[in-house]
């Protein structure tokens, strides 16, 4: 991995492809010279406020081009970029901003006055507003970002950047299992990761040439590095679109047939269960990554079966900054699996107990991971750190495990298992069953209290427009495929599925939903 930045990158891009689009956003397309001076026109601002190398710089917006010119301003001045999900609410906002101590944060008008409401109680001192004069918006703003822009001089004072040891970004995990954590993630880390997937992908892309849809949030870190990096790395046109509404992804897939569209599998549950999706040219994509959660087989199946394009099931997370595993695009793929490791990537599966002792081809354990993208610690968090990696080894709280050939099968999280009358369940296999049958769009199975076995099987369902099922049905179709102790014992029906802006399933909600009505 060479000594440089990405912003070193994109000032590359920037003589190579000049007047070639950087970014289409509806109707405006941003060219790579453009792009390029932007960003030295923000980051001159950014040092003009006084914004110095090590500060934390705050990014709340939904994908838009004002994101990759603040993403790329912020580490051009050796700042890091503090990721922050525009869905938080005052209480999650104020201990992401206390937690990170950033004081200067770009956000939207929309949500404006939410960060107003805790401001007092944050290190906030500058707010940059980018307006999209959304409806009941209302706000006169410290500055918006257009002036912030216009004042920048374009001159960027020289900042010395270690990538190895300076952090880059503060990538705040998900929370789906506790309390967010900030992955600090270095310079090096995220080239890293981005310069692995582009030898991985090798021969699937052209550069220069591409299209990508990223509609995936680019807060989040899959859409980082898979859409937004990659994108420039690639010298491709990324389109971005602010929100999953599915008819508008069609609509711009069809208008503008995108070549590479990485997307969560909820996006491609609601893609396949579309009548007449065959008309949206969906086969223009030639590589479909699929990520952050598990790609049920019976889905994929289906998704191809009715679109012609490729899914490549990946695996990554945060820590990772975040891809560790992906199905190659030139040699088997393994549906069920999240392949194999990136280029440069070690990984093992070890005893959950032991956490050193490593386990044979076919033995659950937990999946450990050592590779230049993995992070250098959490902020402010010595302990968790301490846990999370030992001996540079990524302990990354997921069971799974390797074939002969070192294809890795997610088995689940550590802290999702279900422990039934003694016997370990993994959720996901029940998941698996409950997809094959016909009339199931999504499913969920979690552990419910149960008096007698400590926990037992609820499985929550939502079927297909217009199919219609009984809770007897779904028992009868699991009991023909699992063993007994595994099959659900209650199902419910419901209409949709309370989800994370990412797209994943809140298992944690739905169990805590399950305590309440318990008890
Ligand atoms: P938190 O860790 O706080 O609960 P989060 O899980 O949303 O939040 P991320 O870093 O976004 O944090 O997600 C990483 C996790 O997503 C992985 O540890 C793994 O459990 C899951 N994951 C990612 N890709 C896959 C996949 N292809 N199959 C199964 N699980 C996946």
């Amino acid at each position: 991995i060479p000594d440089i930045t990405l912003c070193d990158i994109l000032q590359e891009r920037a003589k190579q492809y000049r007047d070639n689009p950087a970014l289409t956003f509806y109707d405006k397309v941003m060219t790579y010279g453009e792009l390029a001076y932007a960003v030295e026109k923000f980051a001159s601002s950014l040092q003009q406020q006084g914004v110095q190398k090590g500060d934390r710089v705050a990014i709340m917006l939904p994908n838009c081009p004002q994101y990759v010119i603040a993403y790329y301003a912020i580490l051009r001045v050796g700042a890091i970029v503090t990721q922050v999900n525009p869905m938080l609410v005052e209480r999650e906002l104020l201990h992401l901003l206390t937690d990170s101590g950033a004081e200067t944060i770009v956000i939207y008008d929309a949500i404006y006055p939410r960060l107003q409401a805790v401001r007092k109680d944050t290190p906030i001192k500058r707010a940059i507003v980018v307006s999209f004069q959304q409806a009941g918006a209302s706000f006169s703003p410290d500055v918006t970002f257009e002036q912030f822009l216009a004042q920048g001089s374009g001159n960027v004072q020289p900042v010395p950047i270690e990538p190895e040891h300076d952090v880059a970004v503060l990538q705040y995990t998900g929370g789906t299992t506790g309390r967010s954590k900030g992955a600090m993630l270095t310079h090096r880390n995220i080239l890293a990761n981005v310069m692995q997937c582009a030898e991985f992908f090798k021969g699937t892309y052209e550069v220069g040439k591409e299209r990508y849809l990223t509609v995936i949030p680019l807060f989040h870190v899959f859409a980082m590095t898979s859409g937004m990096n990659m994108a420039i790395y690639v010298g491709a046109n990324n389109i971005l679109l602010p929100r999953f509404e599915l008819q508008e992804v069609l609509e711009t897939i069809k208008e503008k047939q995108p070549t590479v569209f990485p997307g969560v599998p909820t996006m491609y549950v609601a893609i396949t269960n579309t009548p007449e999706v065959e008309k949206y040219g969906i086969n223009s994509i030639k590589t479909c990554n699929s990520g952050s959660a598990p790609m049920p087989v019976e889905l994929m199946k289906e998704f191809e079966q009715k679109t012609g394009a490729t899914v490549l099931e990946g695996y990554g997370l945060s820590e990772a900054s975040p891809v560790t595993h992906c199905n190659p695009p030139f040699a088997e793929r393994k549906p069920g699996t999240v392949g194999i490791g990136m280029p440069m990537t070690e990984y093992k599966i070890v005893d959950v107990a032991t956490g050193t002792e490593e386990l044979k081809p076919g033995e659950v354990g937990e999946l450990i991971i050592r590779g230049p993208q993995v992070m250098k610690g959490y902020w402010n968090m010595p302990e968790e750190t301490a846990v999370a990696l030992r001996d540079g080894w990524l302990y990354t709280g997921d069971l799974a495990t390797v074939d002969e050939e070192g294809y890795v099968t997610i088995v689940d999280r550590k802290k999702d298992m279900i422990i039934a009358s003694g016997y370990n369940i993994y959720p996901r296999e029940i998941e698996e069953v409950l997809y094959e049958h016909p009339a199931v769009k999504e499913a969920v199975a979690i552990g419910v209290p149960d008096q007698y076995r400590g926990e037992t099987v609820k499985a929550i369902i939502v079927l297909k427009d217009g199919k219609e099922v009984t809770e007897e049905e779904i028992i009868t179709h699991c009991r023909k495929n699992l063993a007994a102790y595994k099959v659900p014992r209650i199902v419910e029906f419901r209409n949709e599925l309370p989800k994370t802006n990412v797209g994943k399933i809140l298992r944690r909600a739905l169990r805590e939903e399950a305590l309440r009505t318990d008890s």
